[in-house]
């Protein structure tokens, strides 16, 4: 089956990214790691279907969205446009916008990749602003909205901690 997805907003990316990915995820205490978000509520919160795959297939998705995060500033476009170019995806213009026609069996795909081309077009056209967490066993990606781009944190709290522990010797 072939559909029409919109370009969610980048949030939705980022909670794929922090959800799924194995480099977040294999930071994460405890022996098993922490359990999956609950998908339903990616799809309310954003507002959009998200697909019944397996947890394993969308972190296959989320590592190369992932990929965006961690490049460098240089490398950022290349890593998206690599989702891009796996994806069988075609611009369809409506009233309302840009939309995307994907397979069924790209649909986590095709989200991620109509999202970052969504925030590149409309905030971000070098995706200069997303990054990933310098805090301690932390790596979790961000969008930096902080005047003059000086973010380095997924959070406040990730940072206090990060502080916390520097201060007591660790490096
Ligand atoms: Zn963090």
């Amino acid at each position: 089956m072939r559909r029409i997805v919109d370009g969610p907003p980048i949030g939705f990316v980022i909670d794929v990214v922090n959800g799924w990915a194995s480099a977040v995820r294999h930071d994460a205490p405890g022996p098993d790691g922490p359990a999956y978000p609950d998908r339903s509520n990616l799809g309310e919160r954003w507002g959009v279907t998200v697909p019944t795959l397996d947890d394993l297939t969308i972190t296959d998705w989320a590592n190369l969205a992932y990929d965006v995060f961690a490049a460098t500033a240089e490398g950022r476009l290349a890593a998206a446009n690599r989702i891009l170019t796996s994806l069988d995806l075609r611009p369809v213009l409506a009233s309302h916008g840009l939309r995307w026609r994907c397979s069924d069996d790209q649909l986590m795909g095709a989200l991620l990749g109509a999202s970052l081309v969504r925030y590149s077009s409309e905030r971000d056209p070098g995706l200069a602003h997303l990054g990933t967490c310098v805090g301690v066993r932390c790596c979790d990606a961000y969008v930096d909205q902080s005047q003059g781009s000086t973010r380095r944190y997924c959070s406040t709290r990730c940072q206090n901690r990060t502080k916390t522990y520097r201060r007591r010797g660790h490096t």
